[in-house]
C-alpha cells in the first residue's frame, strides 16, 4: 500500500494549480457572473494535457491513470468556478467512447474530444426522468441507413456548444440505446438555457430533437444496453465530482484559515480562540478522508476492481455531505463575510450546492449500496 502520488501525479497537480490560478481563478468573477466558461479555455486546457487523461493513446488521450483525471477536476475547481466540468466532461465522455464504441465511432469522435475542437455532452435527462431510465421519452426509431432522434432533453450541459454528445433514446423496441452525435445540424435545437444558482460556465441548456438524423454506425454499445454505457459513465463523473468537490472544500479551508488569521475580534486573531481551531480541524479531516477516499475509488477503476461502480457510488455518498458540511463551517468563519459576493467563500457555497442532486443523487446513490449490501 502506497498512499503517496507519484512524480507524474505530482507534476501534474502543480501545473494545473499554476494553470487554474492563472487562466481561471484571475476572471473567477466574470466567469460567475456571466454563467459561462470563455471560449479560449477549451483550447488552452486542451494544450495542457487535461483531456482524454484516460483515453488510449491512438484515440488521441495520454493513457493516464483515473487518479490523475481526479487531480485535474480537484485543481480546477479550486477556483470555485464550473471550469471543472469542462476537464470531467473532456475526459469521462471520450473514454466512455472508447470503452463501449465500436473502432470507427472511436477513430472519428474521440480526437476532438481530446485536442479540445469540441465539447463534451451526455444527455440522458428529460423532464419526467432524472433518476429513473426506464422514463425516457425520446425516441429513436430506425429508417434507411439511419435512426430518427424526437425529444427533449433536459439540463444538458454543454449541450449548446459545438462538439460532440452522447444520446440515450428509447429504440424501436422501447429499451435505452446509446449514441454518439454531433450537437449541430438539421434537427438539434438549444431550447431554453437554465440560470444556476452558481457553478458558473457549467453552461446549463435544455434540446430540442426534431427528426434529427444519426447514423446507424454511430450507435454506441449494443443496442438495447444504453444503461450499461450510462452506468459506467455515470460512476465515472461520481468519482470526478468526488475530486471536483474535494477541490472546492480545500478552497473553503484556505479561505476560512486566512481569514481567521487576519480577522480580530476583543483585540485578538480569531485563529487564536479554540473555538476557529476546532472548526478549521473538523473541516481540515473531513476534506482529508472525503479526499482518500476518492483517490482510493479512483485507483479501484484503474485497477477494473468488479465493484469499482458501486465503490463510486459509496464514494459519493460519504465525500459529498462531508465536503458540503466542510464548506459550510468556512462560511460560519467568515461571519457576515461569508454572505457577500466580494469573498470567494459565498462563490464556493453556491457553486457546491447542487453536488448532492448532480450525476445521480445521494439516494439512489444510497439504494445502489443499500442494495448490493443486502444482495
Ligand atoms: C447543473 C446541472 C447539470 C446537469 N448536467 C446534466 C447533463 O449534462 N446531462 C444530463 O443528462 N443530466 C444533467 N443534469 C441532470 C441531473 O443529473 C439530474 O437532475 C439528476 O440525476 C437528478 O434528477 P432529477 O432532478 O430529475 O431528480 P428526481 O429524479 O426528480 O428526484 C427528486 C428527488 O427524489 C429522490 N428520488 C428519486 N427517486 C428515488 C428513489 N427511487 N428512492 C429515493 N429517492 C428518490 C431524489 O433523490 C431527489 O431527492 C444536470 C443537472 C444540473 C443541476
Amino acid at each position: 500500500m502506497d498512499f503517496n502520488l507519484n512524480e507524474d501525479q505530482h507534476l501534474l497537480r502543480k501545473t494545473v494549480k499554476r494553470f487554474t490560478l492563472q487562466e481561471i481563478e484571475s476572471i473567477a468573477v466574470q466567469i460567475d457572473q456571466d454563467a459561462k466558461l470563455p471560449d479560449t479555455l477549451i483550447k488552452k486546457m486542451a494544450q495542457i494535457g487535461l483531456f482524454g487523461m484516460a483515453v488510449p493513446r491512438q484515440y488521441g488521450g495520454a493513457e493516464a491513470d483515473h487518479v490523475s483525471v481526479v487531480l485535474a477536476c480537484e485543481e480546477v475547481a479550486y477556483s470555485g468556478t464550473g471550469a471543472w466540468w469542462l476537464v470531467a466532461f473532456n475526459n469521462s465522455i471520450p473514454e466512455c467512447i472508447a470503452h463501449f464504441g465500436s473502432e470507427e465511432i472511436r477513430e472519428k469522435y474521440i480526437k476532438p474530444m481530446c485536442n479540445g475542437a469540441g465539447y463534451s455532452s451526455i444527455q440522458f435527462t428529460e423532464e419526467n426522468t432524472g433518476s429513473d431510465p426506464k422514463a425516457l421519452m425520446t425516441t429513436a426509431i430506425p429508417d434507411g441507413d439511419d435512426y430518427v432522434i424526437n425529444g427533449t432533453k433536459r439540463f444538458s450541459t454543454f449541450g449548446g456548444r459545438d462538439g460532440y454528445s452522447v444520446l440515450f433514446a428509447k429504440d424501436e423496441t422501447g429499451n435505452c440505446t446509446a449514441f454518439v452525435i454531433r450537437k449541430k445540424g438539421e434537427g438539434y435545437g438549444v431550447k431554453k438555457s437554465w440560470d444556476l444558482t452558481g457553478g458558473g460556465g457549467i453552461e446549463t441548456v435544455d434540446i430540442i430533437f426534431e427528426n434529427m438524423r444519426v447514423p446507424k454506425a454511430n450507435l454506441l454499445g449494443e443496442k438495447g444496453k444504453g444503461f450499461e454505457t450510462l452506468r459506467y459513465w455515470i460512476a465515472t463523473e461520481k468519482i470526478e465530482q468526488c475530486g471536483a468537490s474535494v477541490g472546492m472544500a480545500q478552497a473553503a479551508l484556505d479561505e476560512a484559515i486566512t481569514y481567521a488569521k487576519s480577522r480580530t475580534v476583543r483585540e485578538k486573531s480569531i485563529s487564536t480562540m479554540q473555538g476557529i481551531q476546532w472548526m478549521l480541524a473538523d473541516i481540515y479531516t473531513k476534506i482529508e478522508a472525503a479526499r482518500w477516499l476518492t483517490y482510493r475509488t479512483a485507483f479501484l477503476q484503474d485497477q477494473t476492481h468488479p465493484h469499482w461502480m458501486t465503490e463510486a457510488a459509496a464514494a459519493k455518498l460519504f465525500v459529498i455531505p462531508a465536503v458540503l458540511e466542510a464548506v459550510d463551517r468556512a462560511r460560519q468563519i467568515h461571519g457576515a463575510y461569508g454572505y457577500c459576493k466580494e469573498f470567494k467563500i459565498e462563490r464556493i457555497v453556491r457553486a457546491i450546492a447542487g453536488a448532492t442532486g448532480i450525476a445521480t443523487s445521494l439516494e439512489i446513490n444510497r439504494s445502489i449500496v443499500g442494495s448490493w449490501l443486502s444482495k
